[in-house]
């Protein structure tokens, strides 16, 4: 027997979920927030450069929307765009009062007309917000926090959302968030968390949820070879070089991350040179560098682009809500469309942080749950087919070669037909969208087509739909 539904279940415990559900909390609700492994392991918790926001006296909320838009590549959705450089500021000034300790200067990132990026210690900003937002998580009476719990399915009855099911059986809520990152981990090169693959996708899409935008995945151009450590933007801003084996430069090293990500694909090799770079704001990315044996005072280091950032996952409104009634999702889970075809660097924080906020306050307004919601007959999907989502060596060897930085359709067409639900997705997107944009780069097809100019949207049973949000 499920146990009374709590006022709002959040799954992920990164910083979209915490956000939520220290916002909901706020305001006298009863929430759980459950993490599939233990609650610091998230992209969160990892993220380096910092957390975009026009704080700075020479910016504007104005100023950073073009620049997002412009990264975007003529699909970011407007309004969303609008909330997230609109609130932003206000997001980072709560951040300060809860006691996150930003460097006093801004950090200067690709694609960014200003300097607007508030960081911790250069690169360890990931790690200290969500610590603070974690400590202070932890100290709330209303939130309670269930860690190596594994959100298997929805559990929806008759259209509506009633929660999740877990190994240990179902979790009842009135409102249920997905922020559960995204699934970039699917990829064998890959800068996020082993168990980022994309669930949350993968559950919403199976109870009927539309997802988005999945052909957009991010690849951070600057990781460590043979490793998933980033080197963050904000190095180039402080005057790192990239250069090639003749330790020539050869792209601008500001340039939006999808450019210089293919620039290096195209010269095979790359090394970041941090010799001119002032390598004490960095402190603890310095010492992982020279933990992998390397000296950046004295040589270039070697790098190649990750799979890092999922620009699409599941459909949602500007207040997180999603196609089914009482399920939201917020953070790197949602396509809201704010980053188009290419997300700007240190827009993600901020989205977690903005509309984290927003999903919360809107979950508040679902109608109560059944007191004790019957659970549906074992043989009654979703309950029947669910088993825990894993991705083996050869399947992320796969989805990298298969839909790397540079995509061949022969490559996408054989992808589309894998049996993970979620490999297969981002097959069926990126065949779908035969042109070139943003982070999505088709060899047969390397230039923009002004009629793709739209969010492929899929719901179960359905084909492919090209839409236009506003
Ligand atoms: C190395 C690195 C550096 C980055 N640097 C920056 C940066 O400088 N600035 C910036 O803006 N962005 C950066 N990003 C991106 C940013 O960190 C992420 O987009 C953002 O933190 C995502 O937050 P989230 O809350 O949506 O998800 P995450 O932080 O990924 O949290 C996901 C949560 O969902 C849980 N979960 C997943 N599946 C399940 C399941 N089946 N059941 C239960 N729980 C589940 C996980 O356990 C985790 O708690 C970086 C990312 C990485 C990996």
């Amino acid at each position: 027997m499920p146990e009374a539904p709590c006022d709002l279940l959040v799954v992920g415990a990164g910083a979209a979920g915490l956000t939520a559900a220290l916002t909901a909390a706020a305001r006298g609700a009863r929430v759980l927030v459950l993490t599939k492994g233990h609650a610091p392991d998230s992209s969160s918790m990892h993220a380096q450069g910092g957390i975009a926001g026009a704080v700075g006296d020479d910016d504007t909320a104005a100023l950073h929307a073009v620049d997002t838009e412009r990264a975007g590549r003529e699909l970011c959705r407007p309004s969303a765009v609008k909330v997230l450089t609109e609130e932003g500021p206000e997001r980072v000034r709560e951040l300060i009062a809860m006691g996150v300790p930003f460097d006093p200067e801004l950090s200067l990132e690709g694609g960014h007309s200003r300097r607007r990026v508030s960081s911790v210690e250069g690169a360890a900003t990931g790690w200290a917000v969500t610590s603070v937002l974690g400590r202070l998580a932890g100290r709330t009476e209303g939130i309670a926090t269930r860690e190596a719990t594994n959100a298997l399915a929805l559990w929806t009855d008759g259209g509506r959302c009633l929660g999740v099911l877990t190994p240990d059986g179902p979790i009842a809520a009135r409102a249920t968030i997905l922020a559960m990152g995204g699934a970039a981990a699917l990829w064998a090169r890959s800068t996020n968390p082993e168990g980022q693959i994309g669930d949350g996708i993968a559950i919403a899409y199976a109870a009927g949820a539309a997802v988005a935008d999945l052909e957009f995945m991010q690849f951070h151009p600057t990781v460590l070879a043979g490793s998933r450590l980033l080197l963050t933007e904000a190095l180039r801003g402080d005057g790192a070089t990239l250069l090639d084996e003749n330790g020539e430069r050869f792209v601008d090293e500001l340039a939006p991350r999808d450019e210089v990500a293919r620039a290096i694909v195209r010269k095979g090799r790359a090394w970041l040179d941090l010799r001119s770079v002032d390598r004490s704001r960095f402190p603890g990315l310095m010492a992982e560098i020279e933990k992998a044996g390397f000296d950046p005072a004295t040589e270039p280091i070697p790098v190649s682009p990750a799979a890092h950032y999922t620009i699409g996952g599941v459909v949602t409104d500007l207040v997180g809500r999603t196609d089914i009634p009482g399920l939201f999702a917020a953070g790197e889970s949602a396509a809201t469309g704010v980053h188009g075809a290419n997300r700007l660097a240190s827009n993600s924080l901020l989205e977690c942080l903005v509309f984290g906020r927003r999903a919360a306050l809107a979950a508040l307004d679902e109608p109560a749950a059944p007191a004790r919601p019957e659970m549906p007959p074992p043989e009654r999907p979703p309950l029947a087919p669910v088993r825990e989502r894993t991705a083996s060596r050869k399947l992320r060897g796969q989805v990298w070669r298969e839909a790397g930085v540079m995509r061949d359709p022969a490559d996408l067409s054989d992808l589309a037909r894998s049996p993970d639900v979620v490999a297969s997705l981002v097959g069926r997107f990126a065949l779908a969208r035969s042109e070139s944009r943003g982070v999505h780069y088709r060899i047969d097809a390397p230039t923009v087509d002004p009629g793709f100019e739209g969010h492929f949207v899929l719901r179960l049973g359905q084909e492919l739909k090209l839409e236009h949000w506003t």
